[in-house]
């Protein structure tokens, strides 16, 4: 594990904060037909996705899926074997990690595999 405690404190608060924001939008989305509003709050990252859907009940479905996400990524804290690429086994860039909290695996897995 080559992290700082530091580093982990930071990404620990970021997955906190995306996971109370996930939970609040799991809440909006159930309680509302408009989802527009939701997307609006979503990241880019999500919400780039989430416009194409534009159904109710794939957002609650995508939401859920980034709260599971999220939780691994705290459980893998917890475990240590946090920012390990599960491709390779190398460590993930700090920059990505910091950039998007939940990632799996290292940049140039994710593009050998996505083909991007
Ligand atoms: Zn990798």
């Amino acid at each position: 594990m080559s992290f700082s405690q530091d580093f982990l404190t930071e990404i620990k608060r970021k997955l906190i904060n995306e996971r109370e924001k996930a939970l609040q939008m799991i809440e909006d989305a159930r309680n509302t037909e408009d989802t527009s509003n939701i997307i609006g709050e979503a990241s880019e990252d999500q919400a780039q996705s989430l416009a194409d859907m534009g159904n109710r009940v794939a957002l609650i479905d995508t939401l859920e899926k980034t709260l599971e996400d999220i939780e691994s990524a705290l459980k893998r804290i917890e475990d240590g074997s946090y920012g390990i690429c599960k491709y390779c086994n190398n460590p993930i860039e700090e920059k990505r990690l910091l950039a998007r909290p939940t990632s799996s695996s290292c940049l140039s897995c994710k593009q050998s595999f996505t083909g991007k």
